[in-house]
């Protein structure tokens, strides 16, 4: 980690991920299907926020992967804590909002809540995809002095939509990343979460680094995970991975949540921060202190 790092709060940690989070949705959607060639012959390397793409974005704005998230906080919140229902209702309710983007598997999974009930289809090999590890991170800061209750809710939270055990390993693994991240635990810690995941998971290995960032969790992780590793600023980090196009507004999501907790709200670039919705950084702000009194109040004795 970069020197002043070390001396960054909680909150301002808090604020950098859900910040970078969005962040990084909104600088990637607009080269979202692109491959790196296209992007560097159409935009050179892109590190403004340009708006467009194929959803037609204005400049900052963000789409399904800030707006699940958002819906997730939002259930966390109105629930006092995790629930299944409460979150599945959430994102039905942005369904019926007509959104911007929304990705098959998880149209899939919300459409069946809708018509069943059910809270988890049953496990399927076309799941795969990034859905659930991109919402995560309202969930890790509702539980982030629970590890073991994390662990076990983000799993809930990833089969409304996403029944695959790559998803669910991602999905666990980003999490207790960030919320090491969020502890001040460093980089280091991360990497040991990440080695640990390789090793139970070799198809995630991303050393070298094997060139693919689509929406597949795998080729995800491994943009996601390679870039955090390789640079040591906020901007850089998600320069990197937007430029590798495909799913760039989801790696760069997750990447800008990872490096926004490393790095801090300060760290991320005022251009792009300005360029956000004004109401959409509200009610980050306002996410970001009702969850982190969530895990607060929820957090076992043992941990205080
Ligand atoms: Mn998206
Ligand atoms: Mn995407």
């Amino acid at each position: 980690m970069s020197a002043g790092t070390h001396s960054l709060s909680l909150r301002e940690r808090a604020l950098g991920a859900y910040f970078g989070l969005a962040v990084g949705d909104a600088l990637g959607a607009p080269v979202e299907f692109m491959t790196p060639t296209e992007i560097q012959y159409a935009h050179g390397t892109l590190r403004h926020m340009i708006g467009g793409g194929w959803l037609r974005l204005k400049p900052g704005q963000i789409t399904d992967d800030t707006q699940m998230s958002l819906h997730l906080g939002r259930a966390l919140i109105a629930h006092g804590g995790w629930d299944a229902r409460a979150a599945a209702e959430e994102w039905a309710a942005w369904w019926r909002s007509h959104p911007i983007d929304i990705g098959n598997t998880c149209r899939r999974g919300i459409l069946r809540f809708i018509k069943q009930g059910s809270l988890s289809g049953p496990p399927s090999e076309g799941e795969g995809g990034n859905g659930a590890a991109m919402r995560i991170l309202p969930l890790a800061l509702a539980t982030l002095h629970d590890e073991a209750h994390f662990v076990a809710a983000a799993i809930e939270q990833a089969h409304v939509t996403h029944h695959h055990p790559l998803s669910d390993a991602a999905t666990v693994a980003l999490g207790c990343m960030v919320q090491q991240l969020l502890n001040g635990r460093g980089m280091a810690a991360s990497r040991t979460l990440a080695d640990d995941l390789v090793a139970r998971h070799p198809q995630f290995r991303f050393e070298p680094y094997p060139g693919r960032a689509s929406g597949y969790i795998v080729d995800t992780v491994q943009t996601v995970l390679h870039g955090f590793f390789t640079t040591a600023s906020f901007e850089d980090c998600l320069v990197t991975v937007v430029n590798r196009g495909e799913d760039a507004d989801t790696t760069g999501a997750i990447v800008g949540m990872l490096a926004g907790a490393t790095y801090g709200v300060t760290a991320i670039p005022a251009a792009w921060l300005k360029k956000l919705e004004r109401n959409v950084a509200n009610e980050i702000e306002t996410q970001v202190d009702a969850l982190l009194s969530l895990a607060h109040h929820a957090a076992p004795e043992t941990s205080l």
